[in-house]
């Protein structure tokens, strides 16, 4: 058609391009913002699931309903430790990683924070998968291992608060060994249960904003939370979304930066499976490290 040296034949060509490329930019557009209001519309009914507070139900144990009025009534203590920034090279960076759990609870009681008239038990045994039958600490374990490994491999300093289920480490004493050792970022790594079996999807929990135990460390944890958070949308990782926690004993007593990824709720049958398969944990957990990545590039 191009070659015809006819004007005419020229001219209805030039008209005919000419108003398929409206036709198809006009197409373009609406398909993209088809797609816009449908992610929209979908995201907006994830931050809504999350402010309903459902999913945070049963994070270290389920003794929280007493939390938040006893939390206000110590006011001596507050953590003044002047909180490190994630900006060092990442050679020199010590990560802590914590698999949530143990093969038996203590429900012995500790302080939920420092000089905390609040008590909590130590240490539950956490969930157990429905179809797997396998429990949360042996996931968490599984998960963490995999995570350990991309890390070195990444040249960062890796610490473990538990490499077997025979433990009994508490969730202070962990914080105590992070802060200890002087750790750049604590993970915490962990699963959810719920008696709906139809819930799916991950969540990152940090120290509350506001926490009395917690708002030194919010910042920084918020910021790897928030990359986490990106990583695992681009991946199609399902994140309902990060969640502030003033009640986590874990993360009361900890001075240093601390994130806590509940990776799905083994009370799905068919995500309890796939956060049990090698290569999800694997695509899952080089999407953390990718984060810590880019927290400590910043
Ligand atoms: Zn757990």
């Amino acid at each position: 058609m191009f070659y015809i040296k006819n004007n005419k034949f020229i001219k209805a060509d030039i008209i005919f391009l000419f108003v398929s490329a409206v036709i198809l930019s006009t197409a373009v557009f609406c398909f993209s913002y088809i797609q816009k209001t449908n992610f929209a519309s979908q995201y907006t009914l994830q931050e809504d699931y999350n402010t309903s507070k459902q999913v945070n139900s049963l994070q270290e144990d389920s003794n929280t309903s007493k939390r938040d009025s006893a939390l206000q009534e110590d006011s001596d203590v507050l953590k003044t430790d002047s909180i490190k920034k994630l900006t060092q090279k990442k050679e020199n960076c010590l990560i802590c990683i914590d698999p949530g759990h143990q093969e038996r609870g203590d429900s012995s009681l500790e302080q939920v924070a420092p000089n905390s008239s609040q008590k909590k038990a130590k240490v539950s045994s956490g969930t157990t998968g429905i179809a797997t039958k396998k429990p949360e600490y042996v996931l968490n374990l599984e998960a963490s291992q995999v995570l350990k490994k991309i890390l070195e491999e990444k040249k960062y300093e890796v610490m473990m608060t538990r490499e077997t289920h025979e433990v009994n480490i508490s969730n202070s004493q962990r914080a105590i060994m992070a802060n200890e050792a002087k750790a750049d970022l604590v993970v915490r790594i962990h699963a959810d249960g719920l008696d709906n079996p139809s819930v799916t999807g991950s969540s990152v929990l940090v120290p509350a904003k506001d926490g009395q135990y917690t708002s030194a460390i919010y910042e920084e944890s918020y910021k790897v939370a928030q990359i986490i958070k990106k990583n695992f949308q681009n991946e199609n990782i399902k994140i309902n979304g990060i969640f502030e926690r003033n009640d986590l004993t874990g993360f009361n007593w900890s001075t240093v930066p601390t994130v806590l990824i509940e990776m799905g709720f083994m009370s799905n049958y068919n995500e309890d499976l796939m956060m049990s398969d090698k290569s999800y944990q694997e695509k899952m957990m080089n999407a953390v490290a990718d984060a810590i990545d880019e927290a400590f590039e910043e």
